[in-house]
Order: structure tokens, then sequence, then C-alpha cells
């Protein structure tokens, strides 16, 4: 069956390990680091100018997920009273996000939202799956923009979730065949992300079977 590589992976010293790798979880390991990479280079770009941003649009795949997506029409969103006040101290970190809104007593109303989160609701028959994820994502970012200790750029969890999503849905299936030409270069692409033995969801990509003694302590068949 086409699901499993079987790698020999070298470890330290000398041992060799002989290694079953799920190609489809190592494919969304692959994808999520090329995804996250756009959207950050788009990320990066809203805060330095709109100059570069144009610039640096097309340059990779996810790229623009994060700019604004027009909703039409305006979705009103309902939040409690302390958190409207919240929404309206940091408006200007919501727009970097791609979320554009105006503010009354009792909502807020959305004209833009993360293309990311567009995306995710394109298929929807009603508005409340996209109304419930705003305000998610609206909490999840307060929480951010409210921690002292965040380290710029970070990206509320529900917009992750869907960069998981996205990764797992365009990368190479459960039974499929990589083409034996292009099994090196995509072994060397896993090897070049920061979690090679995860995948997008966290769930382990590879699976060691056996260790390999050194050449030296290998049987001798004479
Ligand atoms: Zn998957």
């Amino acid at each position: 069956m086409d699901s499993f590589l079987v790698c020999r992976l070298r470890a330290k010293e000398e041992n060799e390990i002989v290694s079953l790798i799920d190609q489809h979880a190592l494919h969304e390991r692959i994808r999520l680091e090329e995804l996250w990479k756009g959207m950050l280079a788009v990320f990066d770009c809203i805060i330095l100018s709109v100059l570069i941003l144009k610039r640096a649009l097309g340059i990779r795949d996810g790229h623009g997920w994060l700019r604004p997506g027009l909703v039409i029409p305006s979705l009103q969103v309902e939040l409690p009273v302390d958190l409207l006040f919240q929404v309206s101290q940091f408006e200007e970190q919501f727009l970097r996000l791609g979320l554009q809104f105006s503010l009354n007593e009792k909502a807020m109303s959305v004209t833009h939202v993360p293309f990311v989160l567009k995306d995710k609701h394109l298929r929807d028959l009603d508005r409340n799956s996209l109304r419930n994820d705003i305000s998610v994502f609206v909490q999840e970012a307060i929480q951010i923009f409210t921690e002292a200790s965040a380290v710029a750029p970070i990206v509320p969890p529900i917009i992750m979730d869907w960069v998981a999503t996205a990764a797992c849905r365009g990368a190479i299936m459960f039974g499929d065949k990589i083409p034996e030409a292009e099994v090196g270069q995509f072994l060397t692409a896993g090897q070049r992300t920061s979690l090679p033995f995860q995948c997008a969801h966290g769930r382990p990509s590879m699976l060691p079977v056996a260790v390999l003694l050194p050449p030296s302590e290998r049987c001798q068949v004479r």
C-alpha cells in the first residue's frame, strides 16, 4: 500500500533507525509550514507598509490569508459590553489581522473578516457559524493583545486551526503514490521543517520500528 515510506534514519553516533513515515502526515507538516510562512510574510508586511505588501502578494501559497475579506451584507455580532469596550481599544490591531468593523452599544457590525475565515465559511448556508467564529476570533485576539508577554506576530488559534485543516486538505493522501523520483525531494523538504515528527494536528508522522546495529557489530555471514 502506498501510504508509508520505509526509511533508514541516522541517529546519534553510528546507529541507524528503520522508521515508517506516514506520507500524508509528513506532507501535511510541510504544507503547514509553507502556508504559515506565506501568511506571516504578509503579516509582517502589513506592519511595514502597504507598498511592500503589494509586492509580497503572490509570493507563496497561503499569502494574503490575513488580508481583509469583504462580508456582504455586513454582519452584526453581539458581544457583552465589556468585550465591546476592549474591542474599541484594539481597533488598529484588529485591522492588521484583517478584521474591519464599526461599533455600537450592543454589537460590532463587521464589514471585513480575515480572508482565512472567509475561506472557511465560503460554502456555509447560513451566517451563524461565521458569526460564532468572529466572536471566538475576537476573544482569542483580545487575550493575545492583552498578554504583556506576547511576542509578535501571534495569530489567534482559530486561524491556526483552519491553516492546519487547509494543510491537511492539500496534502497527499494515504494510498496515493509518490513518484519514486520525487521521494528524495519530499523527504528533504520534511527534514527542513521545524517539527518533522508531527503532523499539522500534532499527531506523530513517524514510527520507529527497529534500531540497526553499527556495521561492525552486525552478524557476519560467511
Ligand atoms: Zn490530515
